[in-house]
């Protein structure tokens, strides 16, 4: 399982593979009118600098999908949901969710080659499964979702990883998406 994960985390197809969901989760959004007004929405994507991305990747993986009202006396932003950007984490969402599956424990010796691989402290790693059994867990979001898995809150997120099909890619895949709605805005993802 470890391997698995270290193989995904590492893996540039993967990331060009979510960049190309956002993309298209970017289109649809872009053809679009502002949510105010009505009037139609440019481009304003933004820079991210995730942590932990494999090198050799391009700077469109630091990009923000973002659209602005065009009208000028508004301007409102839009900014569609993510597969790759959690909220204002500054780790990718995979490596939010596959780290904090690892179920058996976060001994030194597994520490030190997630430190190594994607530069995530043993702190950043409690905080984010502190985040999954509280904020998480209370959201109105889980509270409509539950039933995916009902027995298992306190193995999230690796009960909902496995209530999805296929292999453990395909998995975190699906759960990416399931997470899409609540990666824009602001509330649940603001407590971390
Ligand atoms: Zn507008």
């Amino acid at each position: 399982m470890e391997q698995t994960i270290q193989n995904i985390l590492a893996d540039k197809r993967f990331y060009e593979m979510l960049l190309g969901f956002d993309r298209e989760i970017a289109e649809t959004a872009h053809e679009g009118r502002c949510q105010r007004c009505g009037a139609k929405l440019h481009c304003g994507s933004f820079t991210r600098k995730p942590r932990g991305v494999p090198a050799g990747l391009g700077p469109e993986q630091c990009e923000r999908f973002s659209f602005c009202c065009a009208a000028r006396d508004c301007r409102k932003r839009e900014t569609p949901s993510s597969l790759r950007f959690l909220g204002r984490k500054v780790f990718l969402g995979a490596m939010v969710v596959l780290i904090s599956a690892m179920q058996s424990g976060l001994n030194p010796a597994r520490m030190r080659r997630l430190k190594a691989l994607v530069g995530v402290s043993r702190r950043t790693v409690l905080r984010w499964r502190d985040w999954w059994h509280s904020a998480f867990t209370e959201s109105p979001f889980w509270g409509a979702h539950r039933a995916l898995a009902p027995a298992a809150t306190a193995d999230l997120p690796a009960s909902l990883l496995q209530s999805f099909d296929g292999a453990i890619e395909r998995q975190l895949i699906s759960l990416l998406r399931f997470l899409a709605p609540i990666t824009t805005g602001r509330g649940l993802l603001q407590a971390i």
